[in-house]
């Protein structure tokens, strides 16, 4: 058995179980399904955030699960650790030598910087692999 929740044309949100999805569909076509509060037999089903979560099995829905924001504060110190000892910093030429770089005119390398909104909208015109990174401040300083 399977809840959907269900929406007629007037609005009106409602619960209704099924077999499955199909016999909901046959359901629906027969017109047989009627809303509770008006009898209006138009209905659709109701996309809330749940039903828009698809999980293709157990091992993701787990993944899926909420981070917790000391494990991603700590997932963050290390790219930015890591990102501060492998990549140069450009400083604000950032989109300058990435687009340079990309066109082959400056030697190929790891580069940071900060780049504007319309400088990233370039980058990605350009078709220019970058990652962005928040930046991290020290909450313990
Ligand atoms: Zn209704």
């Amino acid at each position: 058995m399977i809840a959907f929740d269900l929406i007629c044309s007037n609005g009106h949100k409602f619960e209704s179980w099924f077999k499955n999805s199909d016999s909901f569909e046959e359901k629906r076509s027969f017109g047989i399904i009627h809303c509770p509060v008006c009898n209006d037999n138009h209905v659709e089903k109701a996309f809330s955030t749940f039903a828009i979560k698809k999980y293709s099995d157990k091992k993701e829905e787990k993944k899926e699960g909420k981070i917790d924001p000391h494990q991603a504060y700590q997932a963050l110190q290390v790219i930015t650790e890591y990102v501060n000892k492998n990549f140069e910093d450009v400083g604000l030429d950032f989109a300058k030598e990435a687009l340079k770089i990309h066109l082959g005119e400056a030697e190929k390398r790891n580069i940071k910087g900060v780049a504007l909104p319309d400088e990233e909208k370039i980058l990605k015109e350009e078709g220019v692999p970058f990652l962005k990174v928040p930046v991290l401040k020290h909450l313990d300083n």
